[in-house]
């Protein structure tokens, strides 16, 4: 690696040697060694014993415990993470966890919980997560929660379950298409599909936003339900929410809204006034919690009083001083989850609701697109914004600029690790060509996304004077680089050959 590329590193973000490669358990194992020491073998081996002797070795790999423990050290140092450094992943809302979180949850009177436990013993717990449930009750505009589903992509499932269970009752049973924007994350029709809809997708406008005469279109006796995401996921508010609402109102439909991105709305508006029906909150993106790699989270779904008779069970009730646990209800779709839901998760998002409190909760939403537009403005010269105008928590450019000299998205996600930067989330959403969508969240500082910006900054300035090579070779400082992700998803080797 030239001098210059290690340079380049080290100004934007301190990043520099000592990672090491680390090959299998099973390649660097040497059949003496072991981590414990047992006595040998003394003398005949009984007779009824040998029927149980093994014919070859074990296969188990040898290794001392030193050998063993900086095998998994190394590796977890491989993975990043909101903790070791930036992580502007847009969609994604990777936010810092704080430490208050963890213990919280590791109190042992929570930590040591049985999800089967007799419900008098729990009260405790209980009353926290019904406290939750209020709050997201209130946050969201629609009174009614289940804590139930165990994460965003769960929560589609079950609400869009809500919603059919509410057209069958009234007779209306035709109603089984989901109308779905183009620009909706992977999981809203694939929920609507497992709920056993059809799908239809809507044409987005050329201000990335629904069109209204395209919607018009679409809405007749058969759909159930528009889904959409607001603020959408080119980071732009529908400002014609409330005109949507009105017009799948109109037409007999109800509307489920995707709370991915309810990082731009917290504590200043709730979905539920613009008149959606029906919302999954993916606690672990808005309200903390460490995730990634599909877990951990929840995705508590909050609906109005026309679905509330639909709600999962068992439910949370409160009964006096005491929260009963409801395991009956004649119109439920059912139980789709093991308990009350993803308890450590659910109790790290009432941490984070109770550390900021009604009067500050808004302070979220307001720093983070703070943060995204100020992201925004210093990158708006230097890379092309596919929809111009302010953003909100999170910011859509493109490589339009950058593919005149031959450099893609991907490069520039590749280079960014050079720069000690996890990449931001690239070609999504696919409405978009060459898509870089940048999340800060509201809890990185100026500082950081200076950092950040200068690096972006930089590539461009490189790509721009043709200095294109290291964009094309990058990253030239991980351990593995550019790999072929098509043949890892698609041709996953797990299992050891040996
Ligand atoms: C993350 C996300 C989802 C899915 O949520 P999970 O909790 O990952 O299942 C759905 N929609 C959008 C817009 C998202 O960003």
């Amino acid at each position: 690696m030239s001098a210059e590329a290690i340079h380049d590193a080290k100004s934007y973000s301190g990043v520099s040697g000592m990672q090491h490669e680390e090959p299998l358990l099973f390649e660097h194992a040497h059949e003496q060694a072991t981590s414990i020491n047992l006595p040998g073998v003394h003398g005949e081996i009984p007779a009824e014993l040998s029927p149980f002797m093994r014919a070859s070795a074990a296969g188990i790999p040898g290794l001392s415990e030193g050998e063993a423990v900086r095998h998994f050290v190394r590796l977890s140092q491989w993975n990043h993470s909101i903790e070791t450094g930036f992580y502007p992943l847009g969609s994604c809302t990777m936010k810092y966890n704080p430490r208050v979180n963890e213990q919280a949850v590791r109190l042992p009177g929570l930590a040591h919980l049985h999800p089967d436990q007799p419900e008098d013993t729990v009260q405790g717990a209980l009353q926290l997560l019904y406290e939750l449930q209020e709050w997201l009750g209130e946050i969201s505009g629609l009174p009614h929660v289940t804590l139930q589903p165990a994460a965003g992509a769960h929560g589609e499932l079950v609400g869009i379950m809500m919603i059919r269970a509410w057209h069958d009752m009234r007779g209306d049973i035709k109603r089984r298409t989901v109308l779905v924007p183009d620009s909706a994350h992977g999981t809203n029709p694939a929920s609507a599909a497992l709920a056993g809809m059809n799908t239809v997708e809507l044409k987005s406008g050329d201000n990335g936003r629904i069109d209204l005469d395209v919607l018009k279109a679409h809405l007749n006796d058969e759909v159930a339900a528009l889904m959409l995401t607001n603020p959408n996921t080119t980071g732009m508010f529908e400002s014609d929410i409330a005109e949507i609402c009105r017009l799948v109102h109109d037409a007999g439909g109800l509307v489920y809204g995707d709370g991915a991105n309810l990082n731009a709305l917290v504590g200043v508006a709730r979905p539920g006034d613009m008149g959606i029906d029906c919302l999954h909150i993916n606690v672990h993106k808005t309200f903390s919690t460490p995730h990634g790699g599909g877990g951990p989270g929840a995705g508590p779904v909050a609906v109005n009083d026309k679905l509330a008779a639909f709600l999962p069970l068992p439910c949370l009730e409160k009964d006096g001083d005491s929260i009963r646990i409801i395991h009956h209800n004649d119109h439920s779709i059912g139980n789709v989850f093991g308990s009350i839901g993803q308890t450590g998760v659910l109790l790290r998002a009432a941490a984070y609701i109770a550390a900021f409190g009604r009067q500050h909760l808004h302070r979220i939403a307001e720093d983070a697109v703070l943060n995204a537009n100020y992201m925004l403005a210093r990158l708006k010269d230097a890379y092309h914004v596919p929809f111009p105008g302010l953003c909100k928590h999170e910011c859509l450019l493109t490589d339009e600029w950058q593919e005149r000299h031959g450099v893609k998205t991907l490069d520039i996600a590749k280079r960014l690790i050079d720069l000690g930067f996890h990449p931001m989330t690239v070609y999504f959403p696919l409405i978009v060509h060459g898509a870089m969508l940048i999340e800060p969240t509201e809890s990185e500082s100026r500082a950081t996304i200076d950092r950040f910006c200068n690096a972006m900054l930089e590539i461009a300035k490189a790509c721009a004077a043709g200095d294109t090579e290291l964009l094309h070779q990058a990253p030239l400082m991980p351990i593995r680089r550019r790999l072929d992700e098509t043949l890892a998803a698609r041709k996953p080797v797990l299992v050891w050959p040996g």
